[in-house]
């Protein structure tokens, strides 16, 4: 396959994508929302997903941002062979650019050390997959930094086993407190080495909310996990309650004999997605 997918139409599939992803919520948080709110008896707990719930409502109807904070970009590129990517980045900071400008998005990214605002939101940080069916998508996530912030990586040694990798998980949710803005969702990357735990964090963080992993035996864990996250009584917002994560999703790969890298990437309750389909 030979495809070359005009760049205009992917800045402006970006710009509509990116608009989309800072004022709806996905569908399956808005349902969780209800569940929990519905599961929860702390008033406090309750007060916050309604809250939570109207502000969706208000976001999509009004047009304005679910939450100030729209995010650093982070992107997922997925081709097949012969899509031709050339332009591609530059076409993504564009759409992103003017989605920014457009929705009178705030403007997060800047220069590390100086602190001295990019004044687009850009650039974005752009990972590339390759993918053997034929596919060209650009997954869309404008990520909070007060979740990111609080985001933690272990080389843990390979003895701790399982039992090390839900401590790892439970004291970073712990730490965390109310600060990454819980209900959370939990990206946990297990194996790869030190910046592929990274990345299969965040990726877990791609997969459509409360989409099991597809091995049995790491859906499980997934399971056992976010009973133990929510038992630690954090809540919604910190104010105490069942419900301090929503979701759990684990990406795992294989590992080096003597290491155990483990990374935790926490999403907040203003979790926006959007998977754009190009071919
Ligand atoms: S962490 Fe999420 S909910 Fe909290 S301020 Fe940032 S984007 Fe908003």
């Amino acid at each position: 396959m030979n495809a070359k997918v005009e760049l205009e139409r992917i800045k402006d599939a970006v710009k509509e994508g990116y608009l989309f992803a800072c004022l709806r919520l996905p569908e399956e948080m808005v349902k969780k929302f209800e569940e929990a709110l519905k599961l929860e008896e702390n008033p406090l707990a309750r007060r916050v997903f309604e809250i939570l719930l109207e502000n969706a409502k208000i976001a999509e109807r009004e047009k304005i941002p679910l939450c100030q904070d729209t995010g650093i970009p982070v992107v997922i590129v997925r081709f097949s062979s012969g899509v031709d990517l050339s332009g591609v980045p530059e076409a993504i900071n564009e759409g992103i650019a003017e989605a920014v400008k457009e929705g009178y998005l705030r403007s997060s990214v800047a220069h590390p050390l100086t602190r001295k605002n990019t004044g687009t939101n850009t650039p974005a940080i752009i990972h590339y997959e390759y993918v053997s069916n034929e596919t060209f998508d650009i997954w869309l996530m404008p990520k909070g930094c007060g979740s990111e912030n609080m985001s933690r990586l272990a080389m843990l040694p390979p003895a701790r086993g399982i039992q090390g990798i839900k401590e790892f998980v439970l004291n970073t949710v712990k730490e965390a407190g109310p600060n990454p803005c819980p209900p959370l969702i939990v990206g946990v990357g297990i194996g790869g080495n030190f910046e592929r735990s990274a990345y299969l964090a965040k990726r877990a963080l791609f997969r459509n909310p409360g989409e099991p992993n597809r091995d049995p035996e790491v859906a499980e864990l997934e399971k056992e996990l976010l009973e133990e996250i929510n038992s630690l009584g954090i809540g919604p917002l910190g104010f105490g309650g069942k419900t301090t994560a929503l979701f759990v999703h684990i990406e795992i790969e294989p590992c080096h004999i003597a290491s155990l890298p483990v990374a935790v990437n926490l999403q907040c309750h203003s979790a926006r997605l959007k998977k754009i389909k190009l071919l």
